[in-house]
């Protein structure tokens, strides 16, 4: 097709694709430099109890602003990180952000931190995020890694025996995204996870669409059947709370209970929304 439209049409397309090429450059070299001054930041968003609405923990998540770039998603950062092979430094300096914030927080609030599929093919990692969790004095049993099932498809016994390492240290694996990849209900099974999340579209469609309400109800009835907890995302309204309440899902996330924030906001949002925590007492503690 090309060769019938001529040279000039190629010559285009080679110049915009040398071009994308240069801003993915540009894009990564930013990002080293960000990660070298330490300028990648991680937010916290509410994850609660849908029975009382009480916070149960907070999902970390990564926040990149370049001075002369702007705001960059974490969905285009990490994987650019991926792809060029230092995924595993960014995600190490996020997580020692993300576990030494959650030291200020009440004890009986988890974090949830989302491990990148590229990890999950490192026999590497389950050792690096140990000495992480060790090194800031962070109770592996309160924290809970979100792996997606493309990641645990892709090298399945390497992740197989990252799991279990993580696993037997105390830490909970979230099955993140669920119903949006090749899912297979065997893996459920197989790698023994603790938590699903079902993902934000299901969760969208709900009060609108009965297909997404019955898939919701299928997935909430299998997980009690497996003794999986189950966290909605993606939540917006009252109406969809209120739904997957009456769905009997156990918690619940989204912007109706709260946006991601830094972690100074988070201990503001602590001191609004849970029993047991007030800014006064840390200060003078
Ligand atoms: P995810 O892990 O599924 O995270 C949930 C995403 O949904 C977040 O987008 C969050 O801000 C957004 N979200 C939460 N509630 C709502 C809502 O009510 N409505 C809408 N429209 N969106 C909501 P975010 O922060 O842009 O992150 C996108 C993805 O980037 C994440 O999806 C995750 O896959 C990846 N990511 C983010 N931080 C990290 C990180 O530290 N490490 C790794 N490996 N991946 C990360
Ligand atoms: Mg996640
Ligand atoms: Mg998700
Ligand atoms: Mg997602």
């Amino acid at each position: 097709r090309s060769k019938r439209r001529g040279r000039g049409q190629i010559t285009v397309y080679s110049r915009e694709i040398a071009q994308e090429m240069k801003q993915a450059t540009q894009l990564e070299q930013a990002l080293r430099n960000a990660i070298i001054n330490d300028t990648v930041d991680v937010h916290f968003q509410p994850i609660v109890r849908l029975r009382d609405n009480r916070i149960v923990g907070f999902e970390a998540l990564a926040r990149w602003i370049d001075p002369d770039l702007g705001f960059v998603s974490p969905a285009v950062f990490v994987p650019l990180a991926e792809e060029r092979g230092f995924i595993d430094t960014l995600s190490e300096m996020l997580l020692r952000k993300a576990a030494e914030a959650t030291l200020a927080w009440p004890r009986d609030l988890f974090l949830s931190f989302n491990l990148s599929s590229v990890q999950l093919m490192d026999l590497r990692t389950s050792f690096n995020t140990l000495s992480i969790l060790n090194s800031v004095g962070f109770d592996p049993r309160r924290l809970e890694l979100e792996i997606t099932e493309t990641a645990v498809m892709s090298s399945a016994d390497t992740a197989r025996r990252i799991i279990k390492e993580l696993k037997d240290a105390g830490i909970r694996i979230s099955l993140d995204d669920f119903g949006t990849g090749q899912s297979s209900l065997g893996r459920l099974r197989e790698f023994t996870f603790d938590k699903v999340k079902i993902d934000r579209a299901f969760v969208s469609a709900i009060t609108t669409d009965r297909t997404s309400e019955h898939i919701i109800k299928a997935i909430v009835s299998m997980c009690e059947g497996l003794d999986l907890e189950v966290v909605a995302e993606g939540i917006e309204t009252d109406a969809e709370a209120r739904k997957l309440r009456e769905l009997g899902c156990g918690m619940g996330q989204g912007y109706y209970f709260g946006k991601p924030v830094d972690s100074a906001a988070t201990l503001r949002y602590l001191a609004e929304n849970h029993h047991d925590f007030a800014l006064v007492d840390r200060a003078s503690a």
